[in-house]
């Protein structure tokens, strides 16, 4: 009877831990902790941790004492966005060691030597942007007016913005403000005659920041609205309040996605608890019966042995066959009331089995939504939005792939820096907005003319990068030159008139022993040799 009774509750034990509907549930949860990896190795641990426990048949409480160090983990996981800070440091140190540059006063210097050593550690926190930001502002008005307490801006600059640097440019030019020509007056600051000598650079690094900014669809615009700003050209009071709109926006797009990612955690917690709970009331359901099932089971057998006694100690018939019809009826239904119990615990196992896959399904789709969006949110950060090309992040990646495979592979491979010829004098003659349409449809043109293998990406500014994969110094020169024909030969207008657009090019092939940079940097030199030599040509670093 024992035996029996032990090996019903191992198949009742068995049953219950192997139904189908619990191993779909564990493959549920382990779908969904799979749709959450990649974003930190250490929650990729815990999710590990967790898949190898649900794999594995770990009870309940195995699964309670790992949801700690999950939470710990998951909490962590936004330590990968130090990434994008760093990217951002480095714009500010180029932003800084400009400034160094100029050769500013002592207190200056001192001060920026500072601010560059604060930036040789990586920055934490996004929050730790707006003063860096404004400290750079304070030591740029130190540098950049040395003798002078800093001034107001004239009512002139206030209105018509940008101010021309007139030692380099006697004669007086015309300048493009918000879609105006107007003169710029010939007696400017000191402070500012430093500031144009740089501005081109800090506004091209300023440019660069803005398009390595991921920002949400709300800030779309005023980052757009920025990007003209700077594009357009900017004097050095506007600089200090593009600084500090760039830093409250830098702040605003990085809480925005620790919000966004910290609200799918939040609810990722939630599921995993109740599910968590569920898994346990599902245990004490089935503990609770099991003592139920015990007690009816010792019930029966105190009756079968009364049953014995009485056959055994039995001496009138009729008294006997009376008191074994009564024990048999209790008996009988102590048996049906045991079935009734057995019958009663499955269906609140497979009703409580029902809610959790439910469950489970409810996190599938939200875990589904999450990474279609974060997916979204990678892609987008690789693409530069305003040629529809890949950005300077999405090069890098290729082009790291690339010299990989070649490393690997060998062969042949070839790279080229693009620049447009003077692509300053258009925004300064047609305005920024035909600027950009210039660059889009250089974009345009160059993707269409190259081979499908090859790859296309804007480096930054009028600057792009190609990467030709099996092609020669001598079949890329084929290529490129007739890039660099077809761009000259395309009828560029604007309101009706030719405008003719140039570009210079650079490349070199792949070779052993190279690193990219080393790569990069000879094509780059290259591009500078074809400026030097007139423009709008090729030239080949080998
Ligand atoms: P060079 O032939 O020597 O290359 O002359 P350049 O005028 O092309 O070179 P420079 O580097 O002096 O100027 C590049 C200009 O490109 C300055 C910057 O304002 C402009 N620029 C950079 N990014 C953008 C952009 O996204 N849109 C527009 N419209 N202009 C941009
Ligand atoms: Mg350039
Ligand atoms: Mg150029």
């Amino acid at each position: 009877m024992s035996d029996t009774r032990n090996s019903r509750r191992q198949n009742g034990h068995d049953a219950f831990e192997t139904t189908d509907q619990e191993e779909l549930l564990k493959r549920g949860l382990v779908r969904v902790s799979i749709a959450a990896d990649g974003v930190d190795p250490l929650l990729d641990r815990q999710l590990k941790e967790l898949r190898s426990a649900l794999r594995s048949d770990a009870p309940p409480f195995k699964l309670a004492d790992l949801m700690p160090d999950l939470e710990h983990a998951v909490l962590t996981a936004d330590s990968a966005r130090q990434n994008n800070l760093q990217r951002i440091s480095l714009n500010l140190r180029q932003l800084a060691e400009q400034l160094q540059e100029l050769d500013p006063p002592k207190d200056a210097a001192k001060t920026l030597r500072q601010l560059l050593k604060r930036l040789d550690k990586p920055i934490e926190y996004a929050s730790k942007i707006p003063d860096l930001l404004d400290d750079l502002v304070d030591v740029q008005g130190q540098a950049l007016n040395p003798n002078q307490e800093m001034s107001a801006p004239g009512l002139w600059t206030r209105l018509f913005g940008r101010a021309t640097d007139q030692a380099e440019e006697p004669e007086q030019q015309p300048a493009q403000s918000n879609g105006e020509i107007v003169q710029v007056p010939g007696n400017l600051a000191g402070e500012e005659h430093n500031y144009s000598a740089i501005a081109a650079n800090i506004e091209g690094i300023l440019l660069n920041l803005l398009s390595e900014l991921q920002v949400v669809d709300a800030q779309v615009s005023q980052a757009e609205r920025l990007r003209e700003q700077v594009t357009r050209g900017l004097n050095w009071y506007e600089l200090a309040a593009v600084l500090d709109e760039l830093g409250l926006l830098i702040l605003s797009a990085q809480n925005e996605r620790q919000a966004d990612f910290e609200r799918y955690l939040q609810q990722l917690n939630k599921r995993l608890a109740q599910f968590q709970g569920n898994l346990e009331a599902a245990h004490d359901a089935y503990n609770n019966t099991l003592e139920a099932g015990r007690a009816l089971e010792g019930a029966i057998r105190n009756q079968v042995e009364d049953l014995h006694d009485d056959v055994r100690d039995a001496s009138d018939l009729d008294a006997l066959k009376a008191n074994v019809e009564a024990k048999l009826d209790a008996l009988l239904s102590n048996v049906d009331q045991a079935r009734h119990l057995r019958e009663q615990h499955e269906q609140e196992v497979a009703e409580r089995l029902q809610v959790m896959v439910e469950r489970i399904k409810v996190m599938e789709v939200e875990a589904q939504t999450f990474r279609k969006h974060l997916e979204e949110q990678r892609e987008r950060a690789m693409v530069d939005s305003l040629t529809g090309l890949p950005n300077r992040a999405g090069l890098q990646k290729r082009m790291e792939e690339e010299f990989d495979r070649w490393q690997r592979y060998g062969g042949q491979l070839l790279l080229a820096v693009l620049d447009v010829d003077h692509f300053k004098s258009i925004n300064d003659n047609f305005g920024h907005l035909a600027g950009d349409k210039v660059l889009r449809l250089i974009a345009q043109q160059l993707s269409r003319r190259l081979r499908k293998t090859d790859f296309i990406g804007r480096f930054g500014g009028e600057e792009f990068v190609l990467l030709m994969p099996g092609t020669s110094s001598a079949q890329g020169h084929v290529v490129l030159e007739e890039l660099r024909s077809g761009i000259e030969a395309c009828p560029f207008h604007f309101k009706s008139e030719r405008v003719p657009i140039t570009i210079s090019l650079g490349y070199t092939e792949f070779r052993a022993d190279d690193s990219l940079d080393e790569v990069f940097d000879r094509a780059d030199r290259a591009m500078y040799r074809a400026k030097d030599d007139g423009r709008n040509r090729l030239i080949c670093a080998d």
